[in-house]
């Protein structure tokens, strides 16, 4: 891992060299015994990550959209209403989806880096019949955070399907599916799941399920059609090989070893360890006079942060210098506000010592745009909020 950039983006993230040279294995077939096994201990693996015993594990090649896109596909019937909760340009996306398949879609939204409060969301369940809604735990392009335990008992409230896209947040967010009343919740290899991009995960739960059971028209989508897949999923889950597309067998190997190192930390240390990296992060962005996104710091996520460029900095400028420093991060993506901010992904196996390097790296860019500031003092606040010894 010499000759590199320090990968700091929201995804994908870097990777740890056992997931890595499980890449790189010689590809076995898809109905080796080895492989079997190790894609039905994913399986069994993925209820724990995703907190839901009761859910059932779908995963197929393809990137958090194709997760989305399958949800969309198997739950929707034309006419069907649906309510997203928009906290930004990935909520919209699913809002797209959900269209594409027919169904008439209400937003409610926020101003950028806000998120609608739990009264407006009631009063837009109220204000329809709705078959579904979705929220996206974390908007990567904002990285704001949204109370899904709170919305889901909403959900649960009025009847509707709680569907969570927690390609930013499972497994660096805290999440119980079962117990907070999720209906589904999907995500990607490429982030706090720690496998490089190409799986599409969903853990589908036994009202959702029923609901695509109580269909009456076709999945208008063959690929992603639940009913192809779902028998595979439960063969390989009873160590039985299966067939409909040819699985991506060095990812789930992949997948494999990253699940049992996850839980190897398990669920509580994991979600403690991204708040404490995060916190340092913030703390560093602040100290150098640098705001965020989110509109309140109840709103920020843990697995990203969204620091807002000082006022007379060109992002491109400060990204190359970031750049030349030893640091990739990303730019700003929601359209509204695109110019105004950058972000720094610390997901997965991100240390404390990848975020001072990074928040050094921020230094010397603003320094080279001209920004004034105490040198150090960014880093010295990181260190101080991230700080692992009492
Ligand atoms: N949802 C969220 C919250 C995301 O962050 C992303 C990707 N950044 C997606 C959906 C789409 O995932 P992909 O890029 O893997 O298709």
């Amino acid at each position: 891992m010499k000759n590199r950039t320090l990968l700091m983006i929201p995804g994908p993230i870097e990777f740890e060299p056992a997931v890595l040279s499980a890449m790189g294995e010689p590809t076995t077939s898809h109905l080796a015994t080895t492989f079997i096994e190790a894609f039905g201990q994913s399986l069994q693996q993925l209820h724990q990550v995703f907190e839901s015993p009761s859910g059932q594990p779908l995963v197929l090649a393809g990137s958090g959209t194709l997760a989305m896109d399958c949800a969309g596909a198997n739950l929707v019937q034309p006419g069907d209403n649906a309510l997203v909760v928009n906290t930004g340009y990935f909520s919209e996306r699913f809002a797209a989806i959900l269209q594409r398949y027919g169904a008439q879609v209400t937003l409610v939204s926020a101003s950028p880096g806000g998120r609608p409060d739990l009264d407006q969301i009631k009063t837009a369940l109220e204000s329809g019949s709705f078959k579904l809604m979705t929220v996206t735990h974390v908007d990567t392009s904002t990285a704001v955070l949204t109370d899904v335990q709170k919305i889901a008992a909403l959900g649960r409230q009025y009847g509707v399907l709680v569907i969570v896209d927690g390609v930013c947040s499972v497994a660096g967010e805290e999440l119980q599916m079962d117990a907070w009343g999720v209906d589904l919740t999907l995500t990607a290899s490429q982030k706090a799941i720690g496998v490089p991009p190409g799986l599409a995960l969903l853990m589908i739960g036994p009202r959702a399920m029923e609901a695509f059971q109580q269909r009456t028209t076709p999945v208008m989508n063959y690929y992603a059609d639940w009913s192809n897949w779902l028998p595979i999923m439960q063969a390989y889950e009873a160590r039985k090989p299966g067939y409909f597309g040819t699985p991506p067998v060095n990812l789930i190997y992949a997948l494999n070893i990253s699940l049992s190192q996850i839980l190897g930390e398990g669920m509580p240390a994991r979600f403690a360890r991204h708040i404490t990296i995060s916190r340092a992060c913030k703390a560093g962005m602040q100290a150098l006079g640098l705001g965020q996104v989110p509109l309140k710091p109840e709103f920020a996520a843990h697995t990203l942060t969204a620091p807002r460029y000082p006022i007379g900095i060109n992002g491109a400028e400060f990204l190359g210098w970031v750049l030349q420093a030893g640091v990739t991060l990303a730019g700003g993506l929601l359209p509204a506000i695109r110019s105004e901010y950058f972000r720094i992904g610390h997901m997965g196996a991100v240390t404390l010592a990848d975020v001072l390097a990074t928040v050094s790296a921020i230094e010397n860019a603003l320094a080279g745009c001209g920004y004034e500031f105490t040198p150090g003092a960014g880093v010295a606040a990181a260190q101080v909020a991230g700080r692992i010894f009492p």
